[in-house]
């Protein structure tokens, strides 16, 4: 989901027409967003999705991907030679505002596009760029990550997923988990333990994965949300080239901070709402005159200011050409809290009324999925206190815990397993 942001008053003339352009594309192509209850909330609503009804779901997206490649609104910022578009982070932008008053909905390519695409640019050989961005951007291949282990998680670099290297095959055995879409993607990014004598962090490879690939299999976790968006996957051994390790070997950690970074700054772009509809849903439920509703609604004003603000500090540095940082941390930890105080205020909004659910509840559980939904946001990238440690350790400077896990050959190292 993309935030809702009104473009600023002193738009450069060449970004206004290019705004034009966009505009007069969607109105040809999509259907308008409806302030009430639009496709938009119904796919976020409490009732369950159906195999089939994902299936279409995942189709449509496709679809709207191939349309979008084809009119030259994918991959906009990514250079031609790759099948993009070569054009500004600020045009970008401008096409994500815009497309977000549209129903229309690209979810599921989103750790493509907004992680495999500028890890492959900054890490990728040029056979693996030609190789994997044009598909990526058309529409044709869904990735996933495959990250997170039942033993590493905040603590990503302790994970225990093996590869050994075979002649020119790599053999990977292990299990992830809380994979986003790995039951429907066709590649994965993946990273793994390569040396196991060498401080935990010098010992990883990253690999694009072939999810058909024999011994691949992930399986659908229902999440509190009654959706089952994401898996456990299990890797049997599974036989993966050498040509796919995504940089050097036993220096992919350092390409998946590239991953991860671009994870954060992209979850700290926003929740898909505006303060708008936070006070229309007072009013509907005649909340809008209680001073204690009043105030809650005044502070949510204030936090979709400041993430605004930040947001422009974040583009602001991206224009300077300043890669993401651990200032993302800040957007990740700030939206984080917004979306815990705005699921607190809609429960309160609604009342005894918040206690429905699915069809029962107003708008079909979308304002309860609301509420359900923020932990999504708030652990995935990264938890609230992990957020916390990036920034007093990188940013403000201060002194970390003593870890000897850093130092100390992996294999040395209590495991969470
Ligand atoms: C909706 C969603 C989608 C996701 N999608 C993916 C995906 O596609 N691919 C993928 O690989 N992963 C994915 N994840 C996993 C996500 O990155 C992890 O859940 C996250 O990193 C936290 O790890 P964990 O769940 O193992 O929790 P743990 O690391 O076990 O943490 C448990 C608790 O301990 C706290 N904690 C841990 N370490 C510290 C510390 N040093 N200091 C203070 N507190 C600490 C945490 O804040 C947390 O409260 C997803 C998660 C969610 C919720």
């Amino acid at each position: 989901m993309t935030a809702v942001a009104a473009p600023t008053d002193q738009e450069a003339p060449e970004l206004a027409a290019f705004r034009n352009e966009v505009r007069a594309w969607l109105d040809a192509n999509a259907e308008r967003r409806r302030p009430d209850a639009n496709e938009f909330k119904k796919r976020f609503t409490a009732t369950s999705e159906t195999p089939e009804e994902e299936r279409a779901h995942v189709q449509r997206c496709r679809t709207w991907q191939h349309e979008l490649f084809d009119a030259g609104y994918s991959g906009i910022a990514v250079p031609t030679e790759y099948g993009g578009q070569g054009g500004t982070p600020a045009q970008q932008r401008v096409f994500q505002q815009e497309v977000a008053r549209y129903e229309v909905d690209i979810g599921i390519f989103t750790v493509g596009m907004n992680m495999v695409v500028p890890t492959i640019l900054v890490h990728g050989t040029e056979e693996q760029k030609q190789r994997f961005i044009p598909r990526l951007l058309n529409g044709d291949d869904l990735w996933c990550q495959l990250f997170s282990e039942p033993g590493a998680g905040s603590d990503l670099a302790g994970l225990t997923t093996k590869a050994e290297r075979d002649g020119d095959e790599w053999i990977i055995n292990g299990q992830k988990v809380w994979n986003s879409y790995a039951h429907l993607a066709d590649w994965g990014i993946l990273i793994t333990r390569t040396d196991w004598d060498v401080p935990k962090h010098r010992g990883i490879t990253y690999f694009l994965v072939d999810m058909t690939t024999p011994g691949v299999e992930a399986r659908p976790l229902r999440q509190i949300t009654g959706v089952a968006h994401f898996n456990e996957t299990f890797l049997t051994e599974v036989r993966v080239p050498h040509e796919n390790v995504l940089g050097e070997v036993n220096g992919g950690w350092g390409v998946a901070q590239t991953t991860l970074m671009n994870e954060r700054a992209m979850i700290g772009g926003g929740s898909g709402l505006g303060f708008r509809e936070y006070s229309d849903l007072a009013k509907r439920f005649g909340r809008d005159d209680d001073p204690v509703v009043r105030q809650r609604l005044a502070s949510a004003y204030t936090r979709f200011q400041v993430l605004k603000w930040l947001g422009e500090r974040a583009r602001a540095a991206a224009k300077a050409g300043k890669p993401p940082g651990p200032e993302s941390s800040v957007m990740k930890l700030a939206i984080s809290e917004h979306v815990y105080e705005n699921g607190n205020l809609v429960l309160a909004i609604e009342g005894p009324d918040a206690m429905l659910y699915a069809k029962d509840a107003y708008e079909d559980g979308f304002w309860q999925q609301q509420f359900l939904g923020q932990w999504s946001i708030r652990i995935g990238g990264g938890t609230e206190q992990v957020q916390r440690n990036i920034l007093g350790e990188r940013v403000l400077g201060l002194p970390s815990d003593p870890r000897p896990d850093k130092t100390d050959p992996f294999r040395d190292v209590p495991k969470n397993v």
